[in-house]
């Protein structure tokens, strides 16, 4: 396991303390509100926790894209009350990120009270990771906490930066999903399954590549899988399909050949002339058997079968991307099905399963699957990243 220190490794009593914690705000907004609370519900054990210890917490978050420069509609001033909402606790609004106005700011706070300073993408520092703005900011606190991990794949002076400055903690979100994904990944109980899902391979290249050194079982999905049935032959009709990348995918087979990682590719496919919800023209095939005026748009039954029957030999599965085109009945019958076979071995005690990625977490959702994972991520960017076997500057500070 790699090593960063955690909110256990501070002293118990924290009065006297300036945390600066780096958390994700971002909300999906709707004629000025929020619509979904669920990242300020992510950072809330982490914020409720270093106050109660006695800290001053200074929450530190971007909004939007306002380019380095200062905009009305993209403080976090607007989401001031989503957050004091939340966390149940009066939260002051500091319109800077440096300087004697957080300075006073901290005067007057009393420990365990909680300040979110302005939209830190206002400084153009932010973005270039200038050590002068880390410092700047650094001087006003006596310890970072990062609790974004869905921006730790940035190098920003608020997710790398600062913690080159001050001494550099995980918080409690940050913590679980770094512990997640080094279950899943870093240090996994063998054998490890993927499965690799969505609508195209030139978007999850670098995934499948890194994948094919790293786990026992590759599981093809969604679009992806038509790319690769093209690439050995098959003909997949009108599907989405990226024919030029057959060569490629050729290449992945033979590294996966040569790690000992075994593909699995369906037998058979859900297809239809037209892409509708429950179309005329629906019917389940084998993959040779896919008429010239017909697309996939899910997999069969019977490779669902197949598929739960791998995971039942595994202990570890990572899930990115769904298995057909969820977003339309009934092609979210194969995602749907292997989300709940996942979530029983995992109930069950057999099998860690971690999912990330938008449409996959929309996927396992609809499913009613999500709670019963070991872990899903909701962080986007720096999930794929992860799973591309990147290192994630915000986590690499962290290690430091
Ligand atoms: P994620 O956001 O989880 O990383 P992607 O964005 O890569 O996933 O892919 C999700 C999209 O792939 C969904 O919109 C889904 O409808 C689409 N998709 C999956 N299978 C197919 C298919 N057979 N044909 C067309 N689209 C598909
Ligand atoms: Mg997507």
């Amino acid at each position: 396991m790699s090593s960063f220190k955690t909110l256990d490794d501070l002293p118990a009593d924290l009065t006297g303390e300036v945390a600066l914690v780096r958390v994700d705000l971002n909300l999906p907004m709707k004629d000025g509100s929020a619509t979904d609370l669920t990242r300020v519900e992510a950072v809330k054990p982490t914020i409720l926790e270093l106050a109660e210890r006695g800290a001053k917490v200074l929450l530190l978050a971007h909004f939007g894209r306002p380019g380095g420069q200062r905009s009305s509609v993209l403080s976090t001033s607007m989401v001031v009350g989503d957050v004091e909402k939340v966390l149940g606790k009066e939260v002051m609004f500091i319109p800077e990120i440096t300087g004697p106005v957080v300075a006073q700011s901290i005067g007057i706070l009393r420990g365990g009270d909680i300040g979110l300073l302005d939209n830190t993408r206002f400084w153009p520092g932010e973005e270039a990771n200038d050590p002068n703005l880390a410092q700047a900011i650094a001087a006003n606190g006596t310890l970072y906490v990062n609790d974004a991990f869905s921006a730790v794949h940035r190098a920003h002076a608020t997710t790398e930066g600062l913690a080159h400055f001050l001494p550099a903690y995980a918080g409690r979100s940050m913590e679980a999903e770094l512990k997640a994904l080094d279950a899943a990944l870093g240090n996994p109980e063998t054998p490890v399954a993927a499965v690799v899902g969505g609508a195209k391979v030139s978007t999850k290249l670098a995934v499948l590549e890194h994948l094919v050194g790293k786990v026992q079982h590759l599981i093809i999905g969604g679009g992806m899988a038509n790319t690769f049935l093209a690439a050995r032959g098959v003909n997949v009709g009108k599907s989405l399909c990226e024919h030029d990348l057959a060569d490629t995918v050729a290449k992945i087979m033979d590294e996966a050949d040569h790690a000992g990682c075994t593909v699995h590719l369906p037998y058979d496919v859900v297809v239809a002339k037209e892409f509708a919800a429950n179309p005329a023209s629906l019917r389940t095939c084998n993959v040779h058997e896919v008429e010239a005026d017909e697309m996939i748009l899910d997999l069969g039954p019977q490779a669902v079968e197949a598929l739960g029957d791998v995971l039942k030999t595994c202990r570890t599965l990572v899930w990115n991307g769904p298995l057909g085109a969820f977003e339309t009945p009934p092609f979210d019958a194969a995602t749907v099905a292997l989300a709940r076979t996942t979530a029983a071995l995992t109930l069950e005690g057999s099998l860690i399963s971690v999912a990330g990625g938008g449409d996959t977490v929309a996927a396992l959702a609809q499913a009613g699957a999500s709670n019963d994972f070991s872990y899903v991520s909701t962080a986007g960017g720096a999930f794929l990243e992860w799973m591309e076997g990147r290192v994630l500057p915000g986590v690499a500070a962290l290690e430091a």
